[in-house]
C-alpha cells in the first residue's frame, strides 16, 4: 500500500516513517513543510530505502497536495503534521490555528475531492487517520478518572483547541461527506529524536550541561506517558486495521507526576553519566521550579482499553524501559542534538550545511 504520512519530520511522524519501512512493505511519502520541529536528520536510517520519498510541501497548499495526491495515489493518509507545542501556542495562536485547522481542513478537501475519484475497491480501502491528544478532553481533578472516548471535549490551552477543532472537522468529513477516516487521541510521547524544548529531552540535555532543570509550579501536574515507539506500532495498527469513523485512545497507563519524571532522569543520570559538570555534585541538585504555565492542565489519563481489546495493541515499553533507553539515546546521539541546540540542523536543510 501507500502510505502518506504528513508531519514525517517531526518527533512522531519520524517514529512512524521508521516502523512503516524497517517492519512493512508499505510504501512511504513523507509530506512536510520542515518547520522547526521538522528535521531529515530523524529518518536517516530510512533515508536510502526505495520505499521512502520526501516532498517538502506545506498542508495548507492546496494545489501542491493535490498535485501530491495525484502523482503518489495513497491509499492512507495518516496525518500528523502539526503545531504542536503549548507554550509556542500560548505566546503565538496564529501558526496553530492556520496548520491544525486550516491545514487539516485542507487535507481534507484534497483528501474528498480524491477519494471520490477513485474506483470503488480503492475507495474501499482508503483511510484518512487523524492523529491527536488526549489534552483536547481538558484535565482531571480526580485521582481515579480517565478519559474514554466518549469524554466530551473541553481543552485549555490554543494548542488543544486547535487539535479539537481538527478533530471535529475530520468526524465530519465522515458524517456529512462520508470520507473514510479513524481518529486517535494519545498521551504524551517521549523517546529518541525528541525536539529539546519539551519536558524529557530539555531535562536531559540541561542536566548533562549543568543548567538549571525548570519545573513548572511545584511539579504536581500528571501526565500518561508513552514511549514513541509503542505510538507508532498503535497507529499503524489504527492506520489499516482500524474501524472507519472510530476513535481509538492510546495511553501507557503511566502515570506520573512531572517532578517524579525529572527525579527519575536525574537519578537516570547519577548511573549513566557519572562524570558531572563542573560544580555539579548532584544532577537533583539543579531542579529549579519556575512559575506554572497559565491555564496549566492538572492531570491527563487514558483509558486505552478500546484499542487492546479490539485490535490486541499493548505497550511493549514501561516508563522505567522506555526512560532508561531514551536517556541512554540523547547520551549516544550528541550529533543530532548538537546540531538541534546550534541551529545547523536547519541550515543542512537548506543545503548550506557541511
Ligand atoms: P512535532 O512538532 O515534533 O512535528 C510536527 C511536524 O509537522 C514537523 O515535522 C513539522 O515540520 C510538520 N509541520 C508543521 N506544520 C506543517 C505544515 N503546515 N505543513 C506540513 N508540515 C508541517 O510534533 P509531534 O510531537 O511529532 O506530534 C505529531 C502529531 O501527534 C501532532 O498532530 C500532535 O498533535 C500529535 N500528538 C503529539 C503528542 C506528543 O506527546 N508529542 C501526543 C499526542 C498527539
Amino acid at each position: 500500500m501507500n502510505v502518506l504520512v504528513t508531519g514525517g519530520a517531526g518527533f512522531i511522524g519520524s517514529a512512524v516513517i521508521r516502523h512503516l519501512i524497517n517492519d512493512s512493505t508499505h510504501n512511504v511519502l513523507n509530506l512536510d513543510c520542515l518547520t522547526y520541529a521538522g528535521n531529515l536528520a530523524s529518518l536517516v536510517e530510512v533515508d536510502r530505502s526505495e520505499r521512502y520519498n520526501f516532498s517538502q510541501i506545506d498542508i495548507c497548499n492546496k494545489e501542491a497536495v493535490k498535485k501530491v495526491f495525484s502523482e503518489f495515489k495513497p491509499d492512507i493518509i495518516m496525518h500528523l503534521a502539526a503545531e504542536s507545542h503549548v507554550d509556542r501556542s500560548i505566546d503565538g495562536p496564529a501558526a496553530f490555528i492556520q496548520t491544525n485547522i486550516v491545514g487539516t481542513y485542507t487535507l481534507l478537501e484534497a483528501a474528498r475531492e480524491y477519494w471520490k475519484a477513485l474506483e470503488p475497491a480503492k475507495q474501499q480501502l482508503f483511510r484518512f487517520h487523524h492523529i491527536s491528544t488526549d489534552e483536547v478532553y481538558g484535565d482531571l481533578h480526580g485521582t481515579d478518572d480517565l478519559f474514554t472516548e466518549e469524554t466530551p471535549y473541553a481543552p485549555s490551552s490554543p494548542y488543544s483547541a486547535s487539535k479539537a477543532s481538527s478533530d471535529h472537522l475530520v468526524r465530519a468529513w465522515n458524517r456529512t461527506f462520508g470520507l473514510p477516516v479513524v481518529v486517535t487521541n494519545c498521551s504524551n510521547n517521549y523517546g529518541p529524536y525528541h525536539f529539546p524544548e519539551k519536558l524529557i529531552p530539555l531535562v536531559i540535555l540541561n542536566a548533562i550541561h549543568g543548567k538549571p532543570l525548570p519545573v513548572y509550579g511545584e511539579g504536581n501536574q500528571i501526565r500518561d506517558w508513552l514511549f514513541v515507539e509503542d505510538h507508532a506500532r498503535a497507529l499503524v495498527k489504527v492506520a489499516t486495521e482500524g474501524k472507519v469513523g472510530e476513535t481509538y485512545n492510546i495511553g501507557g497507563h503511566n502515570e506520573k507526576r512531572n517532578i517524579e519524571v525529572v527525579q527519575a532522569i536525574c537519578g537516570l543520570l547519577e548511573e549513566l553519566a557519572p562524570v558531572k559538570p563542573e560544580g555539579v555534585e548532584h544532577y537533583a541538585n539543579l531542579i529549579t521550579f519556575v512559575k506554572d504555565r497559565p491555564g496549566h492542565d492538572l492531570r491527563y489519563a487514558i483509558d486505552a482499553s478500546k484499542i487492546e481489546r479490539e485490535l490486541g495493541w499493548v505497550p511493549e515499553e514501561s516508563f522505567e524501559t522506555g526512560l532508561r533507553k531514551t536517556v541512554q539515546w540523547y547520551l549516544n546521539n550528541k550529533g543530532w542534538w548538537q546540531a538541534v541546540l546550534d541551529g545547523s540542523y536547519q541550515l543542512e536543510r537548506l543545503g548550506q550545511g557541511e
